[in-house]
C-alpha cells in the first residue's frame, strides 16, 4: 500500500512539505530535505526531522541542527585544518575523535551531521582568524603540547602536508611487515650504488688517460 498522497509544493526551485508535528502545530511548509525517508516505501515521512527529535527526545534540538549535510561540501575545511594545525590537534579542536577524522578524509564518507559541520566551519573561522599555520616539525612532535617553544614556517617545506606524511607511516609498515624485501631491496640498492660509481671512476680515469 502506497498510503495517502501528500501534497509537495515547489517555491524558488526547491520543494516543501507541510509538517504539522510537535514543533509546528499549526502547520509548516518545510523544505523536503528537511524530512527523513521511509526505508520500505521510499517516501518522506510525515513530520520533519526536527519534530522528530522533539517526539524522540522530548525536548527541542539543542541548536535547531538535526540531520546530515552533504559531506563533499565540508572536505575543504577538514583539509585546511588539518594542514594548519595537524591531525590530533584539529580532531582536539572540533571535538572528534581520530577515528571519525579519518572516516572524513576518505571520499567514502558522504554525509556529516549538521551540529558537527557547524563546528567544523566554526573551528575553521576561529584558526583562520588568528591566522594560525603550525610548523610541519612541530606538528610532528607535538610541541604545542609538551609546552615547547613551536618552530615558525617560513618555507614551503615547512609546512605540514598529510600526503607526505601517511606515505611514509606506509613504508614504515611495510618495512616492519616485510623485512626480508626490505633487506633484499637494501642490498640490490646497495649493488646498484657501487656498479654506478665503479662504472664513474672507471670513466675518470680513462678520461685522465686520454688527457695525458
Ligand atoms: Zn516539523
Amino acid at each position: 500500500m502506497a498510503g495517502r498522497p501528500y501534497e509537495v509544493r515547489r517555491r524558488r526551485g526547491r520543494e516543501f512539505r507541510k509538517c504539522a508535528g510537535p514543533l509546528h502545530r499549526q502547520g509548516k511548509w518545510i523544505p523536503v530535505s528537511e524530512f527523513g525517508i521511509r526505508a520500505k516505501s521510499k517516501r518522506l515521512r510525515s513530520h520533519c526531522r526536527a519534530c522528530e527529535h522533539v517526539h524522540r527526545y522530548k525536548k527541542p534540538p539543542r541548536d535547531g541542527l538535526v540531520g546530515y549535510v552533504q559531506m563533499k561540501k565540508f572536505r575543504f575545511a577538514v583539509m585546511e585544518l588539518e594542514r594548519r594545525l595537524g591531525k590530533v590537534e584539529a580532531c582536539r579542536r572540533v571535538g572528534v575523535g581520530w577515528t571519525t577524522w579519518q572516516r572524513w578524509s576518505s571520499p567514502t564518507c558522504l554525509k556529516i551531521q549538521k551540529r558537527t559541520a557547524a563546528k567544523l566551519i566554526q573551528t575553521l573561522a576561529e584558526v583562520r582568524a588568528k591566522g594560525e599555520v603550525r610548523h610541519a616539525n612541530s606538528i610532528r612532535r607535538g610541541a604545542s603540547r609538551r609546552g615547547e617553544i613551536e618552530l615558525v614556517p617560513v618555507e614551503w617545506k615547512d609546512f605540514y602536508i598529510q600526503a607526505y606524511d601517511s606515505h611514509t607511516e606506509s613504508r614504515r609498515k611495510w618495512r616492519e611487515n616485510n623485512p626480508e624485501k626490505e633487506q633484499a631491496q637494501y642490498v640490490r640498492a646497495k649493488a646498484k650504488r657501487q656498479a654506478k660509481s665503479a662504472a664513474e671512476k672507471a670513466l675518470k680515469s680513462e678520461a685522465k688517460k686520454k688527457a695525458a
